[in-house]
């Protein structure tokens, strides 16, 4: 197709304001997809994304569209992730693109996460078109929203969309729209190719699939590429596009979007953000701009229930790396916990997301020690050194300074929640930064946080607090010094590593007493008196003991406020006859389940 008969776009929104389901009207009114066969989200593939209603992968789907002026255009619909841990996964699918479909939910208005895509689209320079999406509902305000975009966005009032993506309501005015306002996309056919990846997954017959935005030049079938950040090449065993299903074409030239099968076995020879070009033209052109290395944010061990699965999570993880260059692990040894792995993930998001495959697809029970970030730990003597895991945190006297990863945060909520939503960013460490009204009753609040406190249950405190009309929205701040110290527990003198944690120094005393009265609860007495103490450096910080063993064992031991995790410990009843060995001290794993879980 000629450059001006194409359009490339991807649909921008928070969290279920409609997205998906305007993917699927463009799709069906487009005739690229049946009716019947939409009935199964077509855009969402992957199981646990149908069920968190969220996508988790980017996917590109052509359509042809015969506008009114009469002429047929290819239009590539890009779709994006749609939590922010994939943030950077949403850039690059942008850059493949000249425009974006901005939906808005006309019952709710401006959120946390329409503002993040905003700013994303508008670094990528895209046009953008504003849909007022659910027109249909008998809450919605479409004139009250239409004016939230003019007065926070700036794009004036009579250019917004109203429509009902789920009624069909106003599908051809976006595809013209789409036609009229979003330009063609440029490039040079006659230059060497150059073409973005900005998603990629591996398939067990073809290998890494890659889904490329081609900018300049043209591929086609059997000729070798190279991948100048991965610094690999192949020979493209197939290229075509989504229609939805996999279309063999054998070539794509400058504008397309499409896909090529590589024969890589592993996407990390593949990285999305990479720009692929063909081998004789390495070292004389231009890198597209944009690629960044995957770097994990949250980290976690991760360790099989029953120690006989070892060699399975080991294989599991391998294969969910097939598919995710951002997840790393490695293997580690804990005392109390055996044999397991070290895991970083790009968010909490990604972590459960990892944790849930584990759990369904692979069929393994598995154990997560409390999620942490990287630290930065300057030495006495000025050597710097990362530190993830709690256990591997230099003793006291040998550290100079900490830091610790921040992020910026901003929250829309009705004006009603301010106070609590600064009383709990304040007990979260958060340093208010600004407070703008959005409207008479609805405000945005930003903050700078640590990221180690955003992680643990922040999220959940904030939609409760605001029965759910608070949104969040994140990202990386940057590196900041902060007075931490590491909290030891000690069993019987003997520190359980698992349970090490890195924390504020304010809260470490509060922490301490309560994991203390817990484990002193979880542990069964043993014939001797086992004292549990938490420690900061030598300092003891607090202190239970479990007594020594007389006849009313067990009794009450296992009861508590366990709601996480209790289906997982429901099923591992067997798990009470496996113990641990810490200080001579006969744990049995339950008992660190049951800490872990209670976070
Ligand atoms: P996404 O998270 O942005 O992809 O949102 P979805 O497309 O999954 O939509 C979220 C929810 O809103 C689903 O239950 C949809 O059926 C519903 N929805 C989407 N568009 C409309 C609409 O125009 N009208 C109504 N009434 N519901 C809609
Ligand atoms: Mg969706």
């Amino acid at each position: 197709t000629d450059l001006a008969h194409i359009r490339n776009f991807c649909i921008i929104a928070h969290i279920d304001h409609g997205k998906s389901t305007l993917a699927d009207r463009l799709l069906e009114f487009t005739g690229t997809v049946s009716k019947r066969e939409l009935m199964q989200q077509t855009l969402d593939q992957m199981e646990l994304e149908r069920e968190k209603g969220i996508t988790i992968k980017a996917q590109a789907v052509r359509m042809r569209y015969k506008a009114l002026n009469g002429e047929e255009y290819e239009l590539n619909l890009i779709d994006t992730p749609g939590h922010v841990d994939f943030t950077y996964e949403v850039s690059r699918s942008l850059a493949a693109c000249e425009g974006a479909l901005l939906v808005v939910d006309s019952t709710q208005g401006i959120e946390a996460q329409t503002l993040a895509n905003l700013y994303l689209a508008l670094e990528a320079n895209l046009d953008l078109i504003p849909v007022i999406n659910k027109i249909d509902l008998p809450s919605a305000e479409p004139e009250r929203v239409r004016q939230e975009v003019e007065d926070v966005i700036g794009i004036p009032k009579e250019d917004c969309i109203l429509a009902s993506a789920k009624e069909g309501i106003g599908t051809q005015d976006i595809l013209e729209a789409i036609i009229k306002n979003i330009p063609p996309p440029k490039g040079d056919l006659n230059a060497p190719l150059r073409a973005l990846v900005f998603d990629s997954h591996y398939d067990a017959y073809k290998g890494v699939i890659a889904y490329l935005r081609v900018m300049d030049g043209s591929l086609k079938v059997n000729e070798r590429i190279a991948l100048i950040a991965s610094e690999s090449s192949a020979e493209i065993l197939e290229a075509g596009y989504f229609h939805p299903k996999m279309t063999s074409v054998g070539e794509l030239t400058t504008g397309e979007v499409g896909y090529i099968a590589t024969g890589f076995k592993n996407v990390k020879d593949c990285r999305v953000g990479d720009t692929v070009t063909v081998p004789s033209a390495l070292g004389t052109i231009q890198p597209l701009a944009g690629y960044e290395p995957a770097k994990p944010m949250v980290f976690a061990g991760i360790y099989p229930v029953d120690s006989n699965d070892y060699p399975e999570l080991r294989e599991a993880l391998d294969r969910l790396k097939l598919n995710d260059a951002a997840l790393f692990y490695e293997p580690e040894t804990s005392n109390a916990l055996g044999f397991g792995f070290r895991c970083g993930f790009l968010g909490l998001l990604h972590m459960e997301i990892i944790q849930e495959r584990l759990e369904r697809e692979y069929n393994l029970d598995i154990l997560a020690t409390a999620p942490s970030v990287a630290y930065h730990v300057t030495k006495m003597g000025g050597e710097v050194i990362e530190v993830d895991n709690p256990s591997e945190m230099p003793s006291f006297g040998e550290i100079e300074k900490i830091e610790e990863p921040t992020m910026d945060i901003s929250i829309f909520t009705p004006s009603r929640y301010i106070g609590t939503i600064m009383d709990l960013v304040t007990t979260r460490r958060g340093i208010y930064k600004d407070l703008k009204y959005i409207e008479a009753e609805r405000v945005l609040l930003t903050y700078t946080m640590p990221l180690a406190e955003l992680i643990i249950d922040f999220y959940d405190q904030l939609k409760s607090r605001t029965q759910g009309y608070a949104s969040l929205d994140y990202s990386f701040a940057g590196y900041l010094e902060a007075d931490l110290v590491k909290l030891d527990i000690l069993v019987n003198a003997f520190p359980v590593d698992a349970l090490s944690l890195i924390m504020h120094k304010d809260n470490a005393y509060y922490q301490g007493r309560a994991l203390v009265e817990k484990l002193q609860k979880l542990i069964p007495r043993q014939m001797f008196e086992v004292p549990i103490q938490a420690a900061i450096g030598s300092r003891v910080v607090a202190r239970e003991t479990v007594r020594a063993m007389r006849k009313d064992v067990l009794a009450k031991c296992y009861g508590g406020d366990i709601s996480r995790k209790r289906k997982l410990l429901e099923k591992q009843k067997e798990g009470k006859k496996r113990m641990k060995m810490v200080g001579s001290v006969e744990i049995p794993q339950e008992a660190f389940m049951a800490i872990l879980s209670l976070g």
